[in-house]
């Protein structure tokens, strides 16, 4: 029943609403996408799970979508308010290369972890400094009424807009919990839109301006990135629970002054109708902080053995409001998990196209999924009627594989592309390869069938040795693990 209303958590007015788009049969959302200064942990991909998974369910939902996810390569301050310098000039000095080279490194290094995590590609991957004249264009049409000159820059004046500052959770209207970072604002929470460069230096990114050379504040490109793609009001706003407090309240603003609306009681004054957030993976020693030595990258949960939908599984097992706690355990836990999903469809990968997946055995399944789904995207319960379909006994194997598909196109597993073996990645640092493994096994199976049971039991304890578990009569099927 795609055809249900589908229910989604509205940040701004902090209630579940019916999602009816803006255009008939269109569904136009922008994520706020990656600051390309360092690669992405773990708990980033988090959010671009959650946007690929809410894109899914609206093209499933029949919607013709447009999703867009911008690049962040400009203006991103070390801190959200205004204070620090920006990112990747930062990290272009520390590591001695331009700009624009630490950039594309990170983008690329961003789009594999993407694709790896079934992630699909959106209409557009909009690069902020790609924008920089209609930045300019926006902020020049805002600034008489909303925005002030100091010698650092162009800054937006809170107070000219109603409502500032809804969307957040802490009390920012004041300020409170700000840091005071720059001389002569007016309020607290004012931001810069546009940042000069201080008289005397040169930024490897700078633009000319009507108020001077400089570079545009973070705030701005998603603003004007998702105007001038996606027009104004678009349907759904996504990001980290973070952009609640600064980012988004901040783009609500310049979008209401834009827009030349004001009180935000009109559902469309802030430029989306729904803004939607994502709660954070969080990895209590400290392993998810970019500045961490060894922090938490997608490369390295694959060079340990776990396979990368192992992962976008452990996000799926929660929903997307709530906290995840990141363990090496529980990620063990959704690889097994995985690990019988595959093995259970494999079965029916082969099998004919075209079944029909409402087949009255399967119907049941497909329904609890679609009331999970349609409900604020509850995926923990979508993926138990997923596996409870997977088990059904005496179904023609046509209709399964269709139910099958139809499940996956939404969570994006692969589970029709996966095979077990694919599942089998060995952990770098791991002294044994698979084929060592596998001739081991191989003599092993033989001395059993010689009846030599002291030989069997010595080349089970050789492979232990090595950290190789044989598995006897593993109702999965696996003979070994690591
Ligand atoms: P950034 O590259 O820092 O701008 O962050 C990219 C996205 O990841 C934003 O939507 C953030 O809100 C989100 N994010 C950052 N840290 C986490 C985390 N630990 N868990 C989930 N999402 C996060
Ligand atoms: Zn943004």
């Amino acid at each position: 029943m795609p055809d249900l209303p589908l229910r989604l958590f509205n940040s701004l007015t902090r209630q579940l609403e019916t999602f009816e788009p803006v255009h008939p049969g269109e569904a136009r959302v922008y994520s706020c996408g990656p600051t390309v200064y360092n690669y992405p942990h773990i708990g980033n991909m988090r959010a671009y799970v959650f946007a690929d998974v809410l894109g899914r369910t609206l093209s499933w939902k029949g919607y013709a979508l447009t999703h867009v996810i911008n690049i962040t390569d400009v203006g991103h301050l070390t801190d959200d308010a205004d204070a620090g310098e920006d990112k990747l000039e930062k990290a272009a000095a520390e590591k001695a290369q331009s700009i624009w080279d630490i950039a594309k490194h990170y983008t690329e290094a961003y789009w594999v972890d993407v694709k790896a995590l079934n992630i699909r590609q959106p209409a557009h991957w909009s690069i902020a400094t790609d924008y920089v004249p209609q930045m300019i264009a926006f902020a020049e049409s805002i600034a008489d009424k909303h925005c002030y000159e100091l010698d650092s820059g162009l800054y937006f004046d809170v107070s000219t807009v109603a409502d500032y500052g809804r969307l957040a959770r802490a009390k920012t209207e004041d300020g409170e919990g700000r840091i005071e970072a720059v001389e002569g604002k007016r309020n607290a929470a004012d931001f810069a839109i546009w940042r000069k460069t201080p008289p005397g230096e040169t930024r490897q990114m700078e633009w000319d301006s009507p108020w001077g050379p400089g570079a545009p504040g973070w705030h701005l490109e998603c603003s004007v990135m998702g105007e001038a793609l996606l027009g104004f009001p678009f349907d759904i706003h996504t990001g980290g629970i973070d952009h609640r407090e600064i980012h988004h309240p901040n783009e609500i603003a310049q979008n209401q002054a834009r827009c030349c609306t004001n009180g935000l009681d009109d559902p469309l004054a802030s430029g989306a109708r729904i803004w939607m957030h994502n709660n954070f993976l969080v990895e209590r020693s400290g392993k998810m902080s970019k500045s961490a030595g060894e922090f938490l990258r997608l490369p390295l949960l694959v060079e340990k053995g776990y396979h990368p939908l192992a992962y976008r599984l452990m996000c799926l097992q929660a929903h997307y409001r709530s906290e995840l706690e990141f363990s090496w355990d529980g990620l063990g836990a959704a690889l097994t998990r995985l690990k019988r999903m595959v093995l259970a469809a494999e079965r029916f990968a082969d099998a004919e196209e075209g079944g029909d997946p409402r087949h009255p055995r399967l119907a049941p399944f497909l329904d609890r999924f679609a009331a999970a789904m349609s409900d604020d995207l509850n995926t923990p319960l979508a993926l138990t009627a997923f596996e409870e379909a997977l088990a059904a006994k005496k179904i023609d194997p046509a209709a399964r594989r269709a139910a099958i598909a139809e499940m996956d196109s939404v969570l994006g597993l692969g589970l029709l592309d996966l095979s077990r073996a694919d599942l089998r990645l060995r952990p770098k640092d791991a002294e044994l390869d698979e084929d060592d493994v596998e001739d081991a096994l191989e003599r092993r199976r033989d001395a059993r069938e010689a009846r030599d049971f002291s030989r069997s039991d010595a080349i089970r304890e050789e492979l232990a040795a090595k950290g190789v578990e044989v598995m006897d009569g593993d109702p999965l099927g696996w003979e070994w693990k690591l």
